[in-house]
Order: C-alpha cells, then sequence, then structure tokens
C-alpha cells in the first residue's frame, strides 16, 4: 500500500462523536467536507465503522439501517452516501473499513510473512493498519485533506483502536492533524437551558485515549448561547470560537450552509497552518433554500414491510430513496411528503383490503423500494396492481420492479401462480428467478459480498420513458440483488405489453421494465437501485421525471376540484 502523498502536505480531519450516537456526525462530516471542497481544496472522505463485519452487506437494516452500495459494489454504511450526495463524488471501498475489514488485512497479511517473523500486536499493527488505509485513499484522491469519520461514541471499547490510530498519528505529525468533537447538549424540558456537563465529560474520556478535540460540534435541539461556549471552553481547554453551534434543523442540505455562519472553514484552514482561501457555496446555497422555500406539496407514498421498532429505524432504512425524492423535488420545486404504507394492509381481504387500496388513489405517486423476503409481498402486489390499474404514478426499485413483472405475469399472463422463486421456489412460472452462479453461491452458504453488487450497464431502448430521462443509450447505475427476469417469459411479457426498456449490454438480463406512455402516464421499475447516485444537483433522471408525473397527477385532481 501507499503510505505517502508525496505532491502535497496532506491534512488529515478526524470526526469523533460524543455523549450519545445518532447525534449526525455524519451529516456534520459530510458538511466539513462541503465546506472544504467549496473552497477548491480537494477531500476525500472515509468512514471507519467498528464493528467486526468486514462489510455492512450481511446486516438487517433494522439493525444498521440501510445499506449503501458504491460503483465497486462495496456494502457499506449510509454515510458513504452522504458524503457522495456532498461532495457530488463517486467513492470506492478504499474510503471505507470496519474493524473486521482491518483485522482480517493484519491476519491475511501475517499469514503471509507479510511482517517478516514479527510478533505481531493490537498496538502498534492495528492503528499502523488503519492509518496505512487512510493514507492510501488520500493519495488514490491526491487529497490535500483527508477527512476521517470514527463510528461510535468516545468511552466505549468498540473505537478505541481507531483513537489510538489519530494519537499515533498526530505524535508523527502535531501540524497537520485536526480532532473535531460532535457532541450534544441536552435540554430537560422546553425552557431548560442546554447542559453541557456531558460535553464535558466526553472530552475527559478523550483526554483519557491522549487526544484533546480541536474543535467541538456542539448539537442541540436549539442554538446555543455564549455562556455556554464559554462554559465548555473553560472546562475543556478551548477557545469559545471553537465550538460551533449546531442546532437541529429540517434541512440537512443547510448545515454547510449553516457552519459557514460560523466561518469553520477560515476556522479549519487556520488550525491546519493552511492559507485562507475564497469559498463560492451559490449553488448549493440555492439548492438548499429551494428545498426550504418548496410550498407546493407532492403525496407519495412508500409501500413497504415497516419495522416494528418505529419510524425512525424505519426512514434509515430508506434514506437514499429519501434524499432522491427530495433532489427531484427541489428540481421542481415541490415539496415532497412522504407517507409510509405498510404493505400487509393492502393482503387484508373484504372491505378493509379494499379501503386500503382506495386510498392509494390520494397519493400524487406510489414507489415500492428494494426488499427482501416473504412477509408483505401480497400486499405490495396489489398495490402495484391498483396503481397500474387506475394510473398512479408508479415507481419500483429493484424488488420493487421484480413484482412489477410477477404481477403483470398473473394478470395479462393469466399465470395466477407466477412469483419470484425467492418467495415460491416451487411456483409453475418462475418469472423472477435466482442466476444459476447465485445459486451455488446460496447452497455454500457463502452469503457476505456476494449479491450482484455495484455498478453495471444498460443499455436503452429509444424513445421509451427511460431512454428519454436519461437522455442517453448507454447508463451506468448499481445493483445489490440476487434475483433476475427470467429470460423465458422475456418475449411473452413483451407481448403482453410490457416493456423492457433497459437490459444488460448482452441482452440476457433484463434492467428497466415500463409500460407505454400512451398506457400510463409512468409506470416504471429498475432492477437496479437508481436512489443511490442521485445528487442534490443532479438528481436521478427516473426519481425526476416519477416526479414531475407525480406533480401533473397532483395538478390535475387539484384543477378537476376547482
Ligand atoms: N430480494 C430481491 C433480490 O434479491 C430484491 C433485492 C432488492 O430489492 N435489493 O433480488
Amino acid at each position: 500500500m501507499t503510505t505517502t502523498n508525496k505532491s502535497k502536505t496532506k491534512k488529515y480531519i478526524f470526526i469523533t462523536g460524543g455523549v450519545m450516537s445518532g447525534v449526525g456526525k455524519g451529516v456534520a462530516s459530510s458538511s466539513i467536507a462541503k465546506i472544504l471542497q467549496s473552497r477548491g481544496i480537494e477531500v476525500t472522505s472515509l468512514k471507519i465503522d467498528p464493528y467486526i463485519n468486514v462489510d455492512a452487506g450481511t446486516m438487517n437494516p433494522t439493525e444498521h439501517g440501510e445499506v449503501f452500495v458504491l460503483d465497486d459494489g462495496t456494502e457499506c454504511d449510509q454515510d458513504m452516501g452522504n458524503y457522495e450526495r456532498f461532495l457530488d463524488r463517486d467513492l470506492s471501498g478504499t474510503n471505507y473499513m470496519t474493524t473486521g475489514s482491518v483485522y482480517k488485512a493484519v491476519i491475511e497479511r501475517e499469514r503471509s510473512m507479510g511482517y517478516g517473523g514479527k510478533c505481531v500486536e493490537v498496538v502498534p499493527h492495528i492503528p499502523l493498519e488503519v492509518i496505512s488505509r487512510i493514507d492510501h485513499a488520500a493519495a488514490k484522491a491526491n487529497a490535500e485533506i483527508v477527512i476521517t469519520e470514527i463510528g461510535g461514541t468516545v468511552g466505549e471499547y468498540q473505537n478505541i483502536l481507531f483513537l489510538e490510530a489519530v494519537r499515533m498519528l498526530k505524535i508523527k505529525h502535531p501540524k497537520d492533524v485536526l480532532l473535531v468533537l460532535v457532541s450534544y447538549l441536552p435540554m430537560m424540558n422546553e425552557d431548560n437551558e442546554p447542559k453541557t456537563k456531558p460535553t464535558q465529560y466526553a472530552v475527559r474520556t478523550l483526554n483519557g485515549t491522549g487526544l484533546q478535540p480541536d474543535i467541538i460540534i456542539a448539537r442541540s435541539r436549539d442554538p446555543i448561547d455564549e455562556k455556554r461556549k464559554e462554559k465548555i471552553a473553560f472546562n475543556c481547554n478551548m477557545r469559545e470560537e471553537d465550538i460551533i453551534s449546531a442546532p437541529d434543523v429540517s434541512n440537512l442540505y443547510e448545515i454547510p450552509v449553516n457552519f459557514e455562519k460560523d466561518e469553520l472553514g477560515d476556522t479549519i484552514l487556520q488550525k491546519l497552518s493552511m492559507r485562507p482561501r475564497r469559498k463560492d457555496m451559490k449553488e448549493w446555497r440555492a439548492f438548499a433554500e429551494r428545498v426550504r422555500d418548496a410550498k407546493e406539496p407532492v403525496r407519495v407514498g412508500i409501500v413497504g414491510k415497516y419495522f416494528s421498532t418505529g419510524k425512525f429505524v424505519l426512514a434509515d432504512s430508506y434514506l437514499s430513496v429519501i434524499e432522491s425524492i427530495k433532489h427531484a423535488s427541489a428540481h421542481w420545486g415541490v415539496k415532497p411528503e412522504l407517507h409510509w404504507l405498510d404493505s400487509e394492509r393492502f393482503e387484508k381481504g373484504g372491505a378493509e383490503g379494499v379501503k386500503a387500496l382506495e386510498e392509494l388513489a390520494q397519493y400524487d405517486g406510489v414507489i415500492v423500494p428494494g426488499g427482501f423476503g416473504a412477509r408483505g409481498v401480497e400486499g405490495k402486489l396489489a398495490a402495484i396492481r391498483y396503481c397500474r390499474e387506475h394510473k398512479v404514478p408508479y415507481f419500483g426499485l429493484c424488488y420493487g420492479m421484480q413484482l412489477a413483472v410477477v404481477e403483470y405475469a398473473r394478470d395479462m399472463l393469466g399465470f395466477k401462480d407466477a412469483n419470484t422463486t425467492e418467495i415460491n421456489a416451487k411456483t409453475k412460472h418462475p418469472v423472477i428467478d435466482i442466476l444459476p452462479e447465485q445459486k451455488k453461491l446460496m447452497a455454500e452458504q457463502k452469503y457476505g459480498a456476494t449479491m450482484r453488487l455495484g455498478a453495471y450497464p444498460a443499455v436503452l431502448k429509444k424513445g421509451t420513458i427511460a431512454a428519454r430521462a436519461y437522455g442517453a443509450e448507454h447508463i451506468s447505475e448499481r445493483h445489490r440483488h440476487r434475483y433476475e427476469v427470467n429470460p423465458v417469459y422475456v418475449k411473452r411479457l413483451e407481448k403482453a405489453g410490457l416493456v423492457f426498456s433497459g437490459q444488460s449490454p448482452s441482452r440476457r438480463l433484463m434492467e428497466v421494465a415500463e409500460l407505454p406512455r400512451e398506457v400510463h402516464p409512468f409506470f416504471v421499475g429498475t432492477q437496479f437501485h437508481p436512489e443511490l447516485k442521485s445528487r442534490p444537483l443532479r438528481p436521478n433522471p427516473l426519481f425526476r421525471e416519477f416526479m414531475k408525473a407525480a406533480l401533473e397527477r397532483h395538478r390535475a385532481e387539484k384543477a378537476s376540484r376547482a
């Protein structure tokens, strides 16, 4: 591995969290990257996850939120998606590590005599591997500043070796390492003051690892006042101007703009002994304002099998879908209203089931996102049928595409038991089936990193909704699935009116299915996950067109009521 970036003096920023998890380290990290990038600085962002899993691919989304996928097929944390969205850059697996992946590499190197017979120890060899990976990612991106977010919270056992890596790096490059602590100031009730003591303890804990934060991002419900800054500064050996107030915001894209109000970019450059640079956040600010100021509501129903752990986990599991809707909405200047619809409601027979389905007419558009397993599938199929028959704009993402094909085969080809073999391996009509190579992997219980993962090309059929949306014939989108449209049924489905408007270059795999515009205003499903590459200023073309169809429905309904 390359360990030095010879062209420039490289600077390191580490982001770590205090007090509790979920305070928004990922967004803080992305926002810091954004404000530095907006000053013309070449940056790259890394995420370290402290768990033993080698990647995020084998984890249940209720455990870990959305599994994000990069071009190279790395299955990682959703923060990687935040970095890509804020920086508008495609990142690779080089920018992601877990305790598991670090240990695995060290152990494999030891097994091949890579340490030349030395005793390989937790310290220094694990932190050294971490540092070499950070350097490698920085060199690959030719970054002047490399920003690394350390998952977890200070004080827990899990991330101690990563903090040790920061300490070791700081000994070697005292002027080039900056440590940011994202902390939280709780409030006990409405008019109570934000409490600084937990942050003081977090800093003391950090001190115990040999580290002192250079900047504290003080998260809280409301902005924190001078008095609180003074308290933290005095008790934590810091300057007041290095305590940055970061209150809750409803629009996370405003955070870089807010950071700049506190001149955080200047502070960082000064601390890293870098010359000041002019910032240009015009486009970003305009985008953030469009998100904030949009008034015309567009109602999108998202049909899924939802998790009993509550609303928050649920939204986390579909983060990229939500963000893609926001990007497309900002493009049209509309305000998206998301409604989470439990697919099991559409499975109920009798009046209750019919009522649930009829309620779908209230939405301007419906999405069935990616998913796995049998629960709620019949409900999703019923919802898809309703949208197809009642011309409600429909967008199916991966599973949502596969199920649209199943529904079409059942209704339009009369194959009543058509299914995906994920649900019914014995169906007479396996219109969605597992690839033979996948079958073998499953038999051998090789589950980790073995799905069809990452970016694959697709060829789009001229004149279709997909080709017009992308304005291109050749596209590349990211995948994460094991099942595919069964080629045996393609001709029959096409004859019955379904258009496979996107296919793999070999034509073996179906990538996009749609209905012609004369038949339905927008009925599109993608085998890939278009949400993984949507960016604030470059919304994914299919999300953009879906939101346009939804907006048109909204306006038509409004006009018909007037
Ligand atoms: N369960 C389906 C498959 O494995 C779809 C996966 C998904 O939606 N990501 O092919």
